[in-house]
């Protein structure tokens, strides 16, 4: 029966208690290595998340009433704040600057803090502080500029006209803006019928062939003769879009017959044949599918001056706000109106 126990001085326990020890260590060792790395991963974690949360108000309010970080670099992070659209950190940390800044620092602060204002949507605040900037710094270009924006984006046309005046005297080139500003309270306007609209669009074309594409899109949409009598051939490409979605019974045979450019187009619509093929690559594969390739054309819209793209036309960049600098990009997408009209069909 004693055989089958181990004897506490045989030598085959030794080895066995051994072995348990290796194996306890082992476990230990496992385990210790496995929540080092999760209290790493945490700690990691943490890391991360210090980076990506904002101090509250309140810790920035006392952050920058303490000093420990200069004037200059608080601006640099609302700059930042401004740029990836967290308008509102910014604005506190301009507002909180303007209760502490020298008096010379002032004006740069309320100018930045009114063109966050604007950014942010805050049309209102925005007009007051460069209102007041302006009462006591009258010739201030930049601030009477971004006081016209204002009020054009208010649609205070009247206002934004006047602010001309003192640009004019600071020798500031207005003559674009002058002639936007008129054509833009010649479209909103409720007093004005639409032709007498459409005849006092065409004389700001006139004048020097400005606002094409703004001055043509309401033309087209409103008396698609007119346009076409007055259409420049040599812009036809500035407005691609709007010949695109013309209704067939608003297009000028005889005019889009003798223009190269407009024939390609509307051949490539379908309207039209005889032209077998374009140096446009979207309109060539349009016109040699025919009607099988289930594709349309999609544009966008891109500004000359900053290269922002935009889905939608502009008249004014909403980026850099220049004016008369959209450019149009074709591309050829699925014709899904085209898909939804067959499906359409065929429950009938
Ligand atoms: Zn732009």
């Amino acid at each position: 029966m004693n055989s089958f126990f181990i004897e506490f001085h045989d030598p085959l326990f030794g080895i066995i208690i051994f072995f348990v020890i290796v194996f306890l260590i082992t476990i230990f060792s496992y385990w210790w290595a496995k929540y080092k790395s999760k209290e790493h991963t945490k700690s990691l974690d943490n890391f991360i998340k210090d980076f990506k949360t904002i101090p509250s108000s309140k810790d920035m309010n006392m952050l920058i009433s303490k000093g420990d970080m200069s004037e200059k670099s608080w601006m640099l992070l609302a700059t930042l704040y401004s740029k990836n659209g967290d308008y509102e950190k910014s604005i506190e940390i301009y507002s909180e600057l303007l209760k502490i800044t020298e008096k010379e620092n002032e004006r740069e602060l309320m100018y930045l803090l009114g063109r966050t204002y604007f950014k942010a949507g805050f049309l209102e605040r925005s007009k007051k502080i460069f209102l007041t900037i302006l009462k006591d710094n009258p010739r201030s270009p930049y601030v009477l500029h971004n006081l016209l924006l204002v009020y054009e984006y208010m649609k205070d046309y009247d206002s934004a006209q006047e602010v001309l005046e003192p640009l004019d005297e600071l020798k500031s080139d207005i003559e674009l803006d002058a002639q936007y500003l008129k054509a833009t309270k010649i479209i909103y306007s409720t007093d004005m019928k639409s032709d007498e609209k459409s005849k006092e669009l065409l004389a700001i074309h006139k004048l020097n062939g400005n606002l094409t594409y703004m001055i043509f899109d309401y033309l087209f949409k409103h008396d698609p003769d007119l346009a076409w009598k007055n259409l420049d051939s040599s812009k036809c490409e500035y407005l691609s879009d709007i010949f695109w979605s013309l209704q067939r019974k608003d297009l000028n045979f005889d005019i889009i017959s003798n223009n190269g450019y407009l024939k390609e187009l509307y051949c490539a619509r379908g309207d039209i044949s005889g032209v077998t093929k374009s140096n446009i690559f979207e309109f060539d594969v349009l016109i040699n599918l025919e009607k099988k390739s289930g594709a349309t054309l999609k544009f966008e819209y891109i500004c000359d001056n900053c290269k922002h793209v935009f889905p939608f036309a502009f008249n004014r960049c909403s980026n850099c706000h220049s004016i008369d600098t959209s450019n149009i990009e074709i591309s050829l997408v699925k014709d899904f109106n085209r898909d939804f009209l067959q499906e359409n069909n065929s429950f009938q």
